[in-house]
């Protein structure tokens, strides 16, 4: 494999697990909120505030986002393939084993005792329960490392991005959401151009309600997302437009996630999402060095990336 392609590869899963663990310092704050805890703005991980929320992790830990994303990676790892039932195994024992930062949805999902034997049905099940209302992000927070595994076919990689998002987020804007941004992905690691008119096209094969949030991604206006508004922060749609706006826009790597934090809300989830879409963009060289080296399971990223290279071609 080229080094260049290999140094996108990296950039995409430090580039989540970075984004997850900085952004863990404003998560959950509105846009007030950010400006008083950081008046200063935030530079690394021991800047972040050490309240009831925070100070359950450690400083430069990731969050759930990337040790969701992580079993994925693990599955593939023993499995040499994407077998969805075996990534629901892994996630839940993750969270029987003390996994922390579980949203709402994905809670109900995991407690559903059949869950392991038919994942899908248990979250199209709870989706039922929220009247098809529930959309939330804790599907998209963990998908991009899809558009890595099988990356020169689009075609295997939505198969299982589509798959691999319903075991737990049933609601098609979360489908169309985490597609999207394997797609983004799967453009950026063959040198593909990506266009907007691409993007809305594979969204309508999902649901019309994705099409608006990925014209607000093209529009240089963070603030338009309102990603601290406390009523909808976790929606599965203004992550996916974040991640777009910061393709776009975003200056490089630092800049782009920083920005995204000092939003507020769902911050750790848009900072990871956005972050592995960067991490691509830039690639992993790119990213400052003490945001690497200060990760506190850096070498854990370290050791994965490296046996998932040798089974990539
Ligand atoms: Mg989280």
């Amino acid at each position: 494999m080229k080094s260049n392609l290999q140094d996108k590869i990296k950039g995409i899963i430090f580039g989540q697990a970075i984004g997850d663990a900085l952004g863990l310092a404003t998560e959950f704050m509105t846009l007030t909120e950010v400006k008083e805890n950081y008046p200063n703005g935030l530079e690394t991980y021991s800047d972040i505030i050490q309240d009831n929320h925070r100070s359950r992790w450690e400083i430069g830990d990731w969050t759930d986002d990337t040790d969701q994303f992580l079993c994925i990676i693990d599955s593939i790892l023993e499995k040499r393939a994407i077998d969805e039932k075996h990534i629901a195994q892994k996630i839940l024992s993750w969270y029987q084993n003390g996994g922390m930062g579980v949203g709402t949805a994905t809670n109900n999902v995991l407690r559903i005792p059949q869950y392991t034997s038919n994942p899908h049905k248990a979250a199209e099940m709870v989706w039922n329960m929220s009247r098809k209302n529930n959309a939330s992000n804790g599907a998209i927070m963990r998908t991009s490392i899809l558009g890595i595994w099988e990356y020169k076919s689009f075609e295997k990689i939505k198969i299982n991005t589509e798959n691999v998002c319903k075991i737990t987020h049933y609601d098609p804007r979360c489908v169309g959401s985490c597609v999207i941004i394997t797609y983004i992905i799967y453009c950026i690691l063959n040198d593909i151009e990506i266009i907007q008119d691409s993007l809305i096209e594979i969204a309508n094969e999902y649901d019309n309600r994705i099409e608006e949030y990925i014209l607000l991604g093209y529009k240089n206006d963070l603030s338009l997302l309102d990603l601290g508004n406390e009523t909808n922060l976790g929606y599965t749609l203004k992550t996916m437009s974040a991640a777009i706006w910061a393709f776009n826009y975003a200056l490089d790597y630092k800049s782009g996630i920083q920005q995204i934090i000092l939003e507020g809300g769902d911050s750790d989830t848009n900072a990871a999402v956005a972050g592995s879409v960067l991490g691509a963009k830039f690639t992993y060289t790119k990213i400052p060095n003490y945001l690497i080296d200060q990760l506190l399971y850096k070498s854990q990223l370290d050791e994965k990336i490296e046996q998932l290279l040798t089974l990539l071609k």
